[in-house]
């Protein structure tokens, strides 16, 4: 897949202008109540060996079967990628020994893998939107964990993650920076998210990336690449790839050449260092696994998944923006998080008029609720203000009931205390004055008092916004704005 490259991609060197190339394998831990192979439990946190099945345990003539959940999962992600799923996959045997794995090899899948290539909308900051390709995506067991931290002497291990479903999803070298990368991830996961395949916890783990990063000279042929193993952290991975494009350059200006190997991420220290180079490197001998037989779907299958899945970030942007005539970049911002997507659609089922004041809710969200939510550190799911009260004071602010500062004032009163919006406007006497009766003495008083600025607003009409401040301010900010400028039209003969 070909990316416009922004020369803001580049990377200055000693000796001209460098192109860093990114490809990322994303494990997402596929959301399922049991294991890919057995019926152990998947859940987190449980203790060691709590979820161990004798499948998971590799006990001498186990069988695994196939959980279908999982491959339901992993079909409907590729759905979600835009990609070829595959009517036929084959899962196979990757040999190596490492103690958390009993098994002594990984069901995985190699040459025929569940889902083919595929793409992924990307947003960038300044509007601008690249295409990353995906390679494929294959479903494959999880390992156990070891723990050194138990014994002085020994290491023990805990299999409650062993054969846990995770689907390993492979970009195309497509990327071309840190941000893109950290985009990328973060736009896969919100779409895992919304489709409920993967709940995309990085810190527990869900979530993880190999980052193969290597460097070339603008359009040129690909370099060797590096590959940073199992990043948990968006900005740690952004990080890593700054600091190893600059590493590669630096070695390839000094005339040297990059050796292939897999490096790990030290983000005490800022820098990547060598794990094992390509000598190293292990020889898996893949086989069809023996115990499996291939997965077969019929078209009728996918097809029904097809029609299940949810409408996903990019289908209800482009909706927010022809439906309520949203900015892209403040439909972006609604339905980057699921949950903040359903916030805002909440509030928009429950408004008075949702085609009048759509638009109106959405400022409203972001600005103020997700403004507000961010300063505090907080997130949607434990927001103060519910769904429902803001759709009341957007109302109140849609009828005109109060103005847009006193709805602040409003928000404030119900983010701190609660309350029925409405109610609150009636018992603190909130409600913009719109009774021009009221306002006419104000008015008047004003214009008698302030023969010299009736003068210059004669002359220059602009200068009524003076009188409007002053009658607003009287008012204690009830005043209806328009029927004041009116009104004071009207005096004035302007
Ligand atoms: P492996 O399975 O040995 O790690 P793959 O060929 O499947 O190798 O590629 C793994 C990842 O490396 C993919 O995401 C791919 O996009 C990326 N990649 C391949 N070549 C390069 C390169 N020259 N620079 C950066 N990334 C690369
Ligand atoms: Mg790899």
């Amino acid at each position: 897949m070909n990316v416009a490259v922004k020369p803001s991609n580049l990377i200055k060197g000693a000796s001209g202008d460098w192109e860093v190339v990114i490809g990322l394998e994303v494990h997402a831990q596929v959301t399922s109540h049991s294991k890919l192979f057995s019926g152990a439990s998947t859940e987190f946190g449980g203790k060691p060996d709590a979820h161990v099945s004798l499948v998971d345990a590799a006990m001498p003539g186990m069988l695994p079967v196939i959980n279908e959940e999982c491959v339901r999962q992993a079909v409907r992600t590729g759905l979600g990628l835009n990609a070829q799923v595959n009517l036929r996959s084959v899962f196979d045997r990757k040999n190596y020994f490492y103690p958390d794995s009993p098994q002594g090899y990984q069901i995985s899948q190699y040459k025929s893998p569940i889902v083919g290539e595929g793409v992924v909308e990307v947003e960038l900051e300044g509007g601008h939107t690249v295409t990353i390709g995906i390679e494929r995506l294959h479903l494959e067991q999880d390992a156990g964990k070891l723990l050194h931290d138990q014994s002085p002497t020994m290491s023990y291990v805990d299999l409650n993650r062993c054969g846990v479903a995770l689907m390993e999803i492979v970009s195309k070298p497509d990327i071309r920076s840190s941000e893109q990368a950290k985009a990328y991830v973060t736009k896969l996961r919100s779409i895992l998210r919304y489709l409920g395949t993967c709940d995309g916890d990085m810190e527990k783990g869900s979530l993880r990336a190999d980052v193969n990063v290597s460097v070339r000279r603008p359009g040129g042929p690909l370099g060797t690449r590096c590959e940073i193993k199992n990043m948990n952290s968006i900005s740690f991975m952004g990080q890593a790839i700054e600091y190893e494009a600059r590493r590669q350059i630096e070695i390839l200006e000094d005339g040297g050449s990059i050796d292939q190997e897999t490096r790990l991420y030290d983000p005490n220290k800022g820098e990547t260092r060598s794990m094992r180079s390509k000598e190293e490197a292990h020889d898996y001998r893949y086989f069809p696994d023996p115990d499996l037989l291939p997965l077969e779907f019929s078209e009728a299958f996918v097809a029904d998944l097809k029609a299940g899945l949810p409408e996903l970030p990019d289908q209800k942007k482009a909706r927010f923006i022809a439906e309520f005539g949203l900015s892209p970049y403040d439909a972006g911002v609604l339905v980057a998080e699921r949950e903040r997507a359903e916030f805002y659609e909440t509030v928009l089922a429950r408004l008075a008029d949702k085609a009048r004041d759509g638009k109106l809710a959405a400022n409203w969200v972001i600005n103020e609720l997700f403004g507000r939510l961010n300063k505090e550190g907080r997130d949607i799911t434990g927001s103060p203000v519910s769904a429902a009260q803001l759709a009341a004071i957007v109302d109140l602010i849609g009828q005109r009931t109060i103005s847009g500062k006193i709805a602040k004032d409003l928000f404030e009163i119900v983010w701190q205390e609660g309350g029925d919006p409405h109610a609150l406007v009636e018992a603190r006497g909130m409600k913009q004055v719109t009774d021009l009766g009221a306002i006419e003495k104000v008015v008047d008083d004003i214009i008698a008092a302030n023969p010299d600025k009736v003068a210059q607003a004669k002359a220059k009409p602009a200068a009524i916004q003076w009188f409007v401040g002053q009658v607003m301010k009287s008012s204690g900010g009830k005043a209806n704005p328009q029927a004041v400028n009116d009104l004071l039209k009207s005096k004035l003969g302007i």
